[in-house]
């Protein structure tokens, strides 16, 4: 654990964290009857859009929880030992996805088990 540098990967988070708090919930105009929107091919692209939107959203709540909970991680000198295997999950791995709770090969046998 003392070789990792934590700070570097609670700045990641919390500039993660962030960016996800200060996403502004999505309202499109077009959903109000009697605007003056497009023909229907405006329309249905705005449909399909809003649909992707609230997709992603879904997504982003989960990734907050994740996110949150490394960080909680790391104030409890937690961050960076596999909830699984508890081993340390390599640098590389945090640095890509620094609010992951389980080492690479974890997460390759939870993948095989779905
Ligand atoms: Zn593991």
């Amino acid at each position: 654990m003392s070789s990792l540098n934590v700070k570097k990967y609670q700045d990641l988070l919390e500039k993660k964290r962030d960016e996800l708090m200060h996403a502004t919930p999505v309202r499109t105009p077009a959903a109000e009857p009697g605007s003056k929107s497009g023909d229907w091919i405006d329309q249905s692209s705005q449909e399909s859009d809003l649909h992707v939107r609230l997709a992603l959203k879904q997504t982003d709540s989960k990734l907050l929880r994740a996110i949150e909970e490394a960080i909680h991680r790391i104030e409890h000198g937690t961050y960076g030992v596999c909830a699984e295997c508890e081993g340390e999950i390599a640098p590389a791995r945090l640095e890509a996805v620094p609010w992951t709770r389980v080492c690479i090969d974890c997460k390759a046998k939870q993948q095989e088990a779905k």
